[in-house]
């Protein structure tokens, strides 16, 4: 593996280290649970567990649960599998800031006892209006003057459950004339009643807010590091004010960086549970969604992920990610280490006609073995059923080689899993006399540069004989239906005489087939910002992003597929096997195709 990147994160970490300010480094990813993670997160994962483990440090996966109302344990659970997935161990640091909810109404009541939180009966309204604007000082609130004992008074009436929700907050006492909005007497603590929720059930009906909790929390877990996405970068005073006055035991430094923005889809939580709940998507693992749910149903791959956000690496400035970075780095994976297979498509019969009929003689052969057989580069095909069964001491094997022992219907070609990689070993792919080849190899009135098959026209079938096209056969309708063609018996595994076939394509013997469902993807949306237009980001969705193609043919060897295997489909791209795979009946997701078709 290669050393990571440096970026200003390390380079602030390496100078504390040497400074002689910490002498381990601390971090934590801290999610809310309210979504399923998304590509987004992975960065977050990626650079914080990714710092923890190359400075012998540690990172806590600390679940941001202060919205009891939005939250709920499948998530808890969804992402804990997920970080999992991408290959992150959080060991015994699992927390939650619900575990410090006794602490933070602690801490809280050290601010009111140094005058610098008060309760606080402006509606949400006024308060808003209280606050003023960017270009506007804030007014003071009439109740922040509320001598520390009556606010100690009612904090704990709040906590009891004696008011309703909304009718008081309690709030920080900082400058509502400061420049900073953040700073304007923020709110801490909120009432919400009849919440039950998921980690402390009913025990509270006073709720500490994100910017309150999140600095203490890290304060009480030693983080060193508490790193953050962009937006936070005018919260961070406020980060600092909660932990300079109460008595944390320690100080954590929190340091932006830039959040991943990926072209061709949405990536905030809210949009994504809309996506999900009005059903615009077949679920949070819905092959097309960004969450790393979705990526692994896709068949996207921990390593790919990881390194895709190693490539992408962390800076202080916002950009939109071309979707091409994260496909490359799931073909460089899959290029590697997928074994290749034969799938059509979109399958048209092709009948060979010489197939049964001509039969050429058997290679001349010695019993007993004294003398060696003429090497044949030309191997014919096997002896018909029930006629002389006798073995050739011929050596079989190889590319474009053939058993002259099997019966006709039993021929077959042995291929290699992986053209670059001889360990993956080989199969064998069965011949016949009916195959399937996708329409789109054929062509009536091809189009210019055609390699493929046209009437009249030979073409390669990879790994196997050249074939010619002798006659197309039509429906009613005037739709090609089936194509008879003639095997040139010359051409296993070597030229044709006196000519050039140029094109090669896939095939899968009929009789042998396995039928399959593939299902083809495409972006989510189709503009790289949905939504920027000023329009509803749904607007943008792509209608034609999920194709299903029910009636694929795919060679035997991928019979007995388990979900998540992924393959190479010569020819079409890269494909995982759906959970939806049943016995007999493979169900195959598109991963991403051959090549970039991004730049066209
Ligand atoms: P949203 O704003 O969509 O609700 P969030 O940032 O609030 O997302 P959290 O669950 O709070 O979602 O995120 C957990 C961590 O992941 C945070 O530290 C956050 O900064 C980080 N994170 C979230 N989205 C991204 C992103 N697109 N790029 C990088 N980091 C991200
Ligand atoms: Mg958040
Ligand atoms: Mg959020």
């Amino acid at each position: 593996v290669d050393p990571p990147r440096t970026n200003f994160i390390r380079q602030i970490i390496d100078a504390d280290l040497a400074a002689g300010k910490h002498d381990h480094i601390a971090t934590r990813f801290p999610p809310e649970p309210n979504g399923y993670l998304h590509i987004g997160h992975a960065k977050s994962i990626a650079l914080n567990f990714g710092l923890a483990l190359d400075y012998h440090g540690t990172c806590n996966l600390r679940f941001d649960d202060t919205n009891p109302l939005k939250e709920d344990v499948e998530f808890v659970d969804s992402i804990q599998a997920d970080v999992r997935w991408l290959g992150f161990d959080w060991g015994e640091r699992r927390f939650f800031a619900s575990d410090y909810f006794e602490q933070l109404y602690q801490f809280a009541i050290e601010l009111i006892e140094q005058n610098l939180a008060y309760v606080c009966d402006l509606s949400a309204e006024d308060t808003r209006t209280y606050r003023g604007t960017l270009t506007e000082p804030g007014r003071d609130s009439p109740y922040r003057e509320r001598s520390v004992a009556e606010n100690l008074d009612l904090f704990a009436r709040m906590r009891s459950g004696e008011f309703a929700d909304g009718s008081r907050t309690l709030r920080a006492r900082i400058d509502m004339r400061s420049p900073n909005i953040n700073l304007r007497d923020p709110v801490l603590y909120r009432l919400k009643h009849g919440v039950i929720h998921h980690q402390t059930g009913s025990a509270w009906c006073l709720y500490p807010t994100y910017d309150y909790t999140h600095p203490l929390s890290d304060a009480l877990e030693g983080i060193t590091h508490s790193l953050c996405t962009l937006e936070f970068e005018d919260h961070r005073p406020l980060y600092d004010w909660c932990i300079d006055h109460v008595s944390v035991p320690s100080k954590p430094r929190q340091i932006e960086f830039s959040r991943l923005n990926l072209e061709y889809t949405v990536m905030s939580k809210r949009r994504l549970t809309e996506l999900v709940s009005e059903q615009l998507v077949n679920g949070w693992d819905d092959p097309r969604m960004p969450t790393l749910a979705g990526l692994r149903r896709r068949g996207y791959t921990p390593a790919a992920i990881r390194e895709f956000c190693e490539r992408v690496g962390v800076t202080k400035s916002d950009n939109l990610v071309e979707m091409a970075l994260l496909e490359s780095a799931i073909r460089d994976d899959l290029d590697a280490s997928a074994p290749r297979r034969m799938a059509v498509l979109r399958p048209l019969k092709v009948v060979l006609t010489n197939y049964l009929e001509e039969i050429p003689p058997a290679p001349p052969f010695t019993k007993g073995g004294e003398e060696k057989p003429p090497v044949d580069k030309s191997p014919q095909p096997p002896l018909l059923k029930g006629e002389e069964e006798e073995k050739p001491p011929f050596e079989k094997g190889g590319l474009g080689g053939f058993d002259q022992t099997k019966q006709l219907e039993g021929f077959s070609v042995t291929l290699p899993n992986h053209p670059k990689d001889a360990s993956m070993g080989s199969r064998e792919l069965p011949f016949g006399a009916e195959l399937w080849i996708d329409h789109n190899d054929f062509a009536e009135q091809p189009p210019k540069d055609f390699k493929r098959l046209i009437p009249g026209g030979e073409v390669r079938l990879r790994g196997a004989y050249v074939i010619r096209c002798d006659e197309v056969i039509k429906d009613a309708a005037g739709a090609v239906t089936e194509l008879r063609a003639s095997v040139d018996f010359a051409t296993l595994g070597k030229n044709p005489e006196g000519r050039k076939v140029k094109g090669v394509i896939h095939w899968v013997a009929a009789a042998t087939a396995i039928p399959a469902e593939i299902r083809l993807y495409d972006r989510l949306f189709r503009v790289p910002t949905p939504g920027a237009g000023g329009n509803d980001y749904r607007a943008d969705l792509n209608p034609n992003s999920l194709q299903v193609l029910t009636d694929c043919m795919v060679e035997p060897a991928l019979a007995d597929v388990r979900s998540g295997e992924r393959f190479q489909f010569e020819r079409e791209g890269y494909f995982v096997a759906d959970p939806d795979t049943a016995p007999a009946r493979p169900v195959f997701n598109l991963t991403v195709g051959l090549r970039d078709i991004w730049g066209k």
